[in-house]
């Protein structure tokens, strides 16, 4: 096949996939897979929802708008309405939207402009093992440096940071980042912005605790630095609240967001910023896929449908029940860590073998279940299904991995 060698998911999962339907991927054999990927997080309401669906063609079927630009239609004006109504008010969060082109690392390619435009400061701070894209802004404050390999680039106005979890557990990073802002001589400026993961999912589903994101916030506050929160895998209802950081009660002065937030797997990305800082003038940002009209469609239809179902509830009750029984299948095996908010769990397999968990996904996929690794060298086993996803097939999808763990240790 004529294709570049940097695919990279097809190597992970090599058959052809036909059909998808809800939390079940099929192949071109009729072989089917429980879906604990999820499209990378982009599919939270999985394949080919009906009620979203329905939506969907309806709108194709009326040959209303399918490309947009930025112009005014009425699938954008609703999705405003009700992401305002739904998602904002009732959280008392005031912030101005913006879109951008379609993909996580555009949203924080935009945000980190924005905050160097209105700071008027150029370095970023970044943190351990976070992800934010593959363009060259994102890739800059991206710390798995296999993705820059090679590739000679500048990082100079990117500093990174110590994360809370996952780089050197018995540093204070706070005491740390307080020394680094306060003493004039240390050498590193004061930046426009700090951008977090409130979990660090490609980093290996490392969870920053409330206490942490309170005091960085808490820095942020005391340097005049715009707090930058990617919500671009953890957000959309992932971690049990629409907002990961809900549970912190932070207020982050930029967020970011796409994959899930179309509820359907289409492409849109949105760039939320509090109103003082909108010192944007009109198109600095563009882009010719901004506010794809078909994920506006979806999107309201996958708001309306979370708080039908409460789906915050349902996502609290399934988490607790896969951590469970994760922590009890696995008890007898101390290296083992099981670490997850919401349906985002990671079992991190690294302190036996760093190069464990790449095989168990191996052998995972062969008993029928897509899962995928993260972590700085893959050690963990990353679960990532549909936020709709049933008891049983989770449960199902569970001992595939729980009994490929057995079977190799
Ligand atoms: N930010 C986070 C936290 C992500 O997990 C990802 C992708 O996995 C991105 C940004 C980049 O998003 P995209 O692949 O849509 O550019």
């Amino acid at each position: 096949m004529s294709e570049s060698k940097v695919k990279s998911y097809c190597n992970s999962f090599p058959v052809t996939f036909t059909k998808a339907k809800d939390e079940i991927l099929i192949d071109d054999n009729g072989k089917k897979y429980i879906d604990f990927f999820a499209g990378a997080g982009a599919l939270s309401y999985g394949h080919n929802n009906d009620e979203l669906k329905k939506d969907l063609l309806d709108y194709i079927k009326k040959d209303y708008i399918t490309h947009g630009l930025d112009l005014q239609t009425p699938a954008k004006q609703e999705f405003i309405k009700i992401f305002h109504k739904n998602i904002l008010e009732p959280r008392n969060l005031d912030y101005l939207m913006q879109f951008t082109s379609p993909s996580g690392t555009n949203a924080n390619e935009a945000a980190m402009k924005l905050a160097r435009k209105y700071t008027k400061r150029k370095t970023i701070f970044s943190f351990t093992g976070n992800f934010h894209g593959m363009s060259t802004g994102s890739l800059s404050i991206t710390g798995n440096s296999y993705y820059r390999e090679g590739i000679p680039m500048s990082s100079s106005d990117v500093v990174f940071m110590p994360f809370e979890k996952g780089f050197m557990d018995e540093l204070d990073s706070i005491k740390y980042i307080e020394n680094i802002l306060s003493n004039p001589s240390s050498g590193v400026d004061i930046p426009a912005a700090m951008i977090i993961e409130t979990i660090q999912a490609e980093g290996g589903v490392n969870i920053a605790s409330s206490k942490w994101l309170q005091q960085i916030r808490r820095l942020c506050d005391q340097y005049n630095i715009l707090l930058i929160c990617d919500e671009v895998q953890v957000g959309c209802g992932r971690t049990g609240s629409f907002f990961s950081f809900e549970e912190s009660e932070i207020t982050p002065d930029i967020i970011t967001m796409s994959k899930s937030i179309s509820g359907y797997g289409l492409p849109m990305s949105i760039v939320l910023l509090k109103p003082h800082l909108d010192c944007w003038t009109s198109g600095q940002h563009n882009g010719t896929y901004r506010g794809n009209q078909h994920a506006f469609v979806t999107e309201k239809k996958a708001l309306e449908l979370r708080d039908r179902v409460n789906l915050d509830e349902i996502v609290r009750h399934k988490s607790e029940l896969a951590m469970n029984y994760l922590i009890s299948e696995l008890k007898e095996f101390d290296l083992i860590k099981i670490r997850g908010k919401g349906l985002i769990i990671g079992v991190d397999i690294g302190q036996i073998d760093k190069n464990l968990a790449k095989k168990i996904s191996i052998i995972c996929f062969k008993k029928g279940l897509v899962i995928e690794c993260a972590g700085k060298f893959n050690e963990v086993l990353k679960i990532l299904p549909s936020l709709l996803i049933s008891e049983k097939l989770l449960l199902d999808g569970l001992k595939i991995i729980v009994r490929a763990i057995k079977d190799t240790l």
